[in-house]
C-alpha cells in the first residue's frame, strides 16, 4: 500500500530509502534494478523532490535561478524526468498488447524496421538514440504492428544498458505472443560516447537477441536480408 506521501516530511522520506544506500533489489538482473519502495511516491511528490534537488545542482553550478530563462527548468526537468523519459520505470505504464487470430495463417516471419526510440545510458543519464528492429513469426495470433512500437518505447523510457534493453524487449514479446520465435536487433549512437571520454561521433553500438527460430542460421539470414533491404 502507498504511504500519505503528501505528508511526508523529509526523514520519513529517507526512510522510504529514497538514498538507495542499503536497498533491497526488487528484481533480477534481467530487469532494471529498481527498490522494493520504487512507487511508495507518486508522480506529484517525485517531480516535486527532483525539482528541489535539480534546482541545487544548477546552483552548485553558479546558475543564477532568478533568470527567468532558468527559473523554470528545475521543475521542467523533474516533470521531463518523471512523465516522459523515465515513465517506462513504472509497471503501471507497461503497454496492453491485444492480440488478434492469425486468421491467414500466416507462417513466415514478421518484421517491423527501423522502429526509432530515444532512451538514456544509466551510467552518465544522457541520451542513446537508436533504432530497433523486431520480428516475430506468429503461431495462432498476430500482434497490433503498433504494439511493437509501443514494447520498444516501453524499455526506452528508462535509464538504460542496450544490452539489458534489447533482452527485455525479446521476453516481453515472448510473453506477450505465446511464441519462442522472437528477434530484436538494436542499433543506436550512444551520447556518452559521442559527448564526453572518447568524444567518438561516428560509432555506433548494434546489439542482437535471437530466439527460437531465429537461432537457426537460414532463418537469421534471411532476417538480416530483409533488414538490409531498402524500404522503398
Ligand atoms: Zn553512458
Amino acid at each position: 500500500m502507498k504511504p500519505n506521501v503528501t505528508s511526508l516530511n523529509t526523514t520519513e522520506i529517507k526512510k522510504l530509502n529514497i538514498e538507495g544506500v542499503e536497498s533491497k533489489p526488487l528484481s533480477f538482473s534481467m530487469e532494471t534494478p529498481l527498490r522494493e519502495d520504487a512507487f511508495a511516491l507518486d508522480d506529484e511528490i517525485k517531480i516535486e523532490l527532483i525539482a528541489k534537488h535539480f534546482k541545487e545542482i544548477m546552483q552548485i553550478l553558479g546558475l543564477d535561478l532568478n533568470d527567468d530563462s532558468l527559473s523554470g527548468t528545475p521543475n521542467r526537468v523533474a516533470k521531463m524526468y518523471v512523465t516522459e523519459m523515465f515513465k517506462g520505470l513504472n509497471p503501471e505504464n507497461v503497454p496492453s498488447v491485444k492480440l488478434f487470430d492469425n486468421k491467414y495463417h500466416y507462417k513466415n516471419m514478421l518484421i517491423e524496421k527501423n522502429i526509432s526510440f530515444h532512451s538514456v545510458c544509466e551510467h552518465h543519464f544522457v541520451p542513446i538514440i537508436g533504432k530497433a528492429h523486431v520480428a516475430y513469426i506468429p503461431n495462432e495470433k498476430v500482434v497490433g504492428l503498433s504494439k511493437l512500437n509501443r514494447i520498444v518505447r516501453y524499455f526506452a523510457q528508462r535509464p538504460q544498458v542496450q544490452e539489458r534493453m534489447t533482452i527485455q524487449i525479446t521476453n516481453m514479446l515472448k510473453e506477450s505472443l505465446h511464441s519462442e520465435d522472437v528477434a530484436v536487433i538494436i542499433e543506436a549512437d550512444h551520447m556518452c560516447v559521442a559527448m564526453r571520454g572518447v568524444q567518438d561521433t561516428s560509432s555506433s553500438t548494434i546489439t542482437s537477441e535471437f530466439s527460437g527460430k531465429f537461432i537457426d542460421a537460414k532463418t537469421r539470414e534471411e532476417l538480416m536480408r530483409f533488414i538490409a533491404m531498402d524500404a522503398k
